[in-house]
This record gives C-alpha cells, sequence and structure tokens, in this order.
C-alpha cells in the first residue's frame, strides 16, 4: 500500500490524480492533501478519501474546515510550514506537486529533499529554480516522475535512464515537443487584443485550471516546457523541436539517429500521465477510454508562428540567459496572467508585459533559493508597477 500526498488536492490535476487513486483503494491511500482555500471541495474530498492530514494555506479557511469536518479523524493544519511538513512526512511514499505556480516551489522541494516519489506537475518551480532543483533531486536521491503529458511522454520514448549526454550516446537526435496552440490558433491575429479570459480558458482539447489554459492560449506553456524538458532531460533548447499538433493525441516525440521517430499516443486526458507516474514501472488502469484511431483519424502537424506566439521566443531567451532570468520570466507571467483574468490588460499585453520586465532585469546566478526568491519577488513588483502605471 502507497501512501500519496496530494499538493494542490482540490485543482485539475489533484481531482485527476484522485480519481486513479479511487480506482485502486488496494494499492494507494491519501496520506494528505493541501488546498489554497476552497472548503468545500476540500470536505467532499476528506469524506471520500478520509485523508490523515489536510493543509489550508488559508488559516481562516483551515479553521472552517476543522468545524465542519469535525466529525472526521482527519487532522487540520494551515500554512506553509504544514504544507511542507506534509510534503516531507515520512510516512508518505508519493507526494503529487499539483500546486499552481511559484506557491509551489518550497513544498515540491520539500518532498524533493526527503528523497521521494515526487510526481512533479507543477512545471513553474522546476523552470525558476531548474539548477538547484534538479542538484537536490540528485543529491537527496529523489525519484522525480513527469507528469506534464509531454514530458511523460517524452520520459516513455528515451531510452531507460537515458538523459543528457547519455542520451545522445545512446542514439536520441532530438526531442519533439508538441502542443496544441491554444483555442486562438485559428483567430485572425489582429483579433487576439479583444479576446476575452473565458475564451482564453475555453480550451479545444484539455480541461484544465485558468492559469494553464492561458498559459497554452499565448503559448507560454509550450515555451516552460521546453525550459522543464531542458533541465528534466539533461538537454539543451537546440535539442528541442516544438511542433504545433492541433489533435493533442501525440504528445511528444523522441527522434533517434537511425531515423525513428518513437512517440507517445493516448486520447488527451491528464489521468493517462499521472496514473503511468504513479505506479511506473508498472501500467495499471486510469479510466482513460482506449483511444480510437478512426475516430481520429488525422493527425497533423505544423510549424508554430511566432508572431501569434511571441512568449515561445521570450521563453528561449530566458532559457539562454540562464541564471535567475528563468524565475523572472515565470514571475511576470503569473503576474501577467492574473492581470489579464481579471481584465485589467489585453490578452496581446501579457507578451509585452514579459519582455518589458525581462529587458528591465539583471541576470545573476541561480545557485541559490534566496536569489531565486529575490529575483521572483522584484520581477513580480516590477511587473505589478508597470501595469499600475498603465505603461505595459
Ligand atoms: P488548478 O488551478 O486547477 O489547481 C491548483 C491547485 O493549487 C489547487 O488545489 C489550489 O488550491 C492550489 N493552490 C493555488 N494557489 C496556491 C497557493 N498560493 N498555495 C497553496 N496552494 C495553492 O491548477 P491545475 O490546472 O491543476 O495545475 C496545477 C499544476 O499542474 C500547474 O503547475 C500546471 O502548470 C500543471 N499542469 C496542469 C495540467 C492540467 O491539465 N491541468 C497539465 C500539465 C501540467
Ligand atoms: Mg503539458
Amino acid at each position: 500500500m502507497k501512501q500519496v500526498t496530494i499538493l494542490g488536492a482540490t485543482g485539475s490535476i489533484g481531482q485527476s490524480t484522485l480519481d486513479i487513486i479511487s480506482r485502486h483503494r488496494d494499492r494507494y491511500a491519501v496520506y494528505a492533501l493541501t488546498a489554497n482555500s476552497n472548503v468545500d471541495k476540500m470536505q467532499r474530498l476528506c469524506r471520500q478519501f478520509e485523508p490523515g492530514f489536510v493543509v489550508m494555506s488559508d488559516a481562516a479557511r483551515a479553521e472552517e474546515l476543522s468545524r465542519v469536518i469535525a466529525d472526521l479523524p482527519t487532522e487540520v493544519l494551515a500554512g506553509e510550514a504544514a504544507l511542507a511538513e506534509v510534503a516531507a512526512a515520512d510516512q508518505a511514499d508519493i507526494v503529487v506537486a499539483a500546486i499552481v505556480g511559484a506557491a509551489g516551489l518550497m513544498p515540491t522541494l520539500s518532498a524533493v529533499r526527503s528523497g521521494k516519489r515526487v510526481l512533479l506537475a507543477n512545471k513553474e518551480s522546476l523552470v525558476m529554480a531548474g539548477a538547484l532543483f534538479m542538484d537536490e533531486v540528485r543529491q537527496h536521491g529523489a525519484e522525480l516522475l513527469p507528469v506534464d503529458s509531454e514530458h511523460n511522454a517524452i520520459f516513455q520514448c528515451l531510452p531507460p535512464g537515458g538523459v543528457g549526454r547519455e542520451a545522445f550516446e545512446s542514439g536520441v537526435q532530438r526531442i519533439i515537443l508538441t502542443g496544441s496552440g491554444g483555442p486562438f490558433r485559428d483567430i485572425d491575429i489582429n483579433e487576439l487584443d479583444n479576446v476575452t479570459p473565458e475564451q482564453a480558458c475555453a480550451h479545444p482539447n484539455w480541461d484544465m485550471g485558468p492559469k494553464i489554459s492561458v498559459d497554452s492560449a499565448t503559448m507560454m506553456n509550450k515555451g516552460l516546457e521546453m525550459i522543464e524538458a531542458c533541465w528534466l532531460f539533461a538537454v539543451d533548447e537546440a535539442n528541442i523541436e516544438i511542433v504545433l499538433h492541433r489533435q493533442s493525441i501525440v504528445h511528444s516525440m523522441v527522434s533517434y539517429l537511425d531515423g525513428s521517430v518513437i512517440a507517445q499516443l493516448g486520447n488527451p486526458d491528464m489521468r493517462t500521465p499521472i496514473a503511468n507516474a504513479l505506479s511506473w514501472p508498472e501500467r495499471i488502469d486510469s479510466g482513460v477510454e482506449p483511444l480510437n484511431l478512426l475516430q481520429v483519424s488525422q493527425l497533423d502537424f505544423t510549424l508554430a508562428d511566432e508572431a501569434r506566439y511571441p512568449c515561445l521566443s521570450l521563453a528561449r531567451e530566458a532559457w539562454h540567459r540562464g541564471g535567475t532570468c528563468m524565475a523572472v520570466l515565470n514571475a511576470v507571467n503569473e503576474i501577467a496572467v492574473e492581470q489579464f483574468l481579471q481584465r485589467s490588460i489585453r490578452f496581446m499585453d501579457i507578451p509585452k508585459l514579459i519582455e518589458n520586465v525581462l529587458r528591465r532585469s539583471s541576470t545573476g546566478p541561480a545557485d541559490q533559493l534566496d536569489t531565486v526568491l529575490q529575483a521572483d519577488a522584484d520581477a513580480r513588483e516590477l511587473a505589478l508597477d508597470l501595469v499600475n502605471a498603465g505603461d505595459v
């Protein structure tokens, strides 16, 4: 029986993970669940899964939850320290890192430092602090398994244990990262400034939280994923090709020297990569419908137009500048997405704001956590100042 902690249990990835666990109650038990503030949802999850611990980041919400689940044995905790504690607890075997954004960094690192199997959905933590994050993984012998569908696909297509130079020595030529292009892939480029948050969050193929939905619409998601792949698989941006694939059936590919291209296919449902990482190297039923190729019938691949998706080149620029620049990229993107969702800036202001903050930020080494967190805080402050001054 494996004990699982889910950081960000009330979100889209959290829910998909719990759906898999509910199908395998003989294999997985829930040790702890965490959420920011959604008491109603957490109450339902506690009644269904009876975790030993729950952490609500918001203290008032934690108190409220304690009252409504007073009849359960679950212990309710609050705040960041408690988050780190349940992520590192000896009793947990597997930690699912599914908090959205930089808020996921510290609890995810805490799971890594306790040497657990860590299922990484929270790509932002790896993007902002990649070098030191991967150092911690090696130092503490954590088993880092990617849940992001593309990275899970690449993980399945690479030779066993093959990352970095070793992968290339075993004949890997490049990684092909696929992306759907989001909900605005076909609209007139001049109309992009008039799109609404509701339209941005209506992804054609995937059902996800609001932040990653907007990231998919700008394709910053693919930019973040390019950086995520560089850290996870120890490769350079030059070894990664980004391809638009509107059906979201091929989740990514690895191309080999002999001309072979190995792809992972499946219906666009996050339960597949989550189940793969939960049970790896075994395979378990995820509840996902088998892929019906005749129904899919066609797979299209095209180039991503960088004029439509300026975030792609901004992410490349951040990777090449290196160091704290990736924390800056991630932080200003989080602010830009939040401001767009609140209707304070327009859709195409997102890349403008990112570019503006990147230009004004210096790059330093990102080998200390403090430096990374400072770069993150400075970038957020500058981004908000620019928005408030109407100077996006
Ligand atoms: P979501 O918005 O649906 O859920 C986010 C979760 O994080 C919630 O449980 C929320 O309570 C918690 N949370 C939010 N802010 C917090 C804070 N400040 N402190 C503590 N907890 C906080 O997001 P999601 O779509 O499930 O995405 C989660 C992560 O997984 C993101 O990093 C995203 O990029 C990644 N991811 C998601 C998908 C997907 O299909 N949804 C696919 C690949 C990767
Ligand atoms: Mg993805």
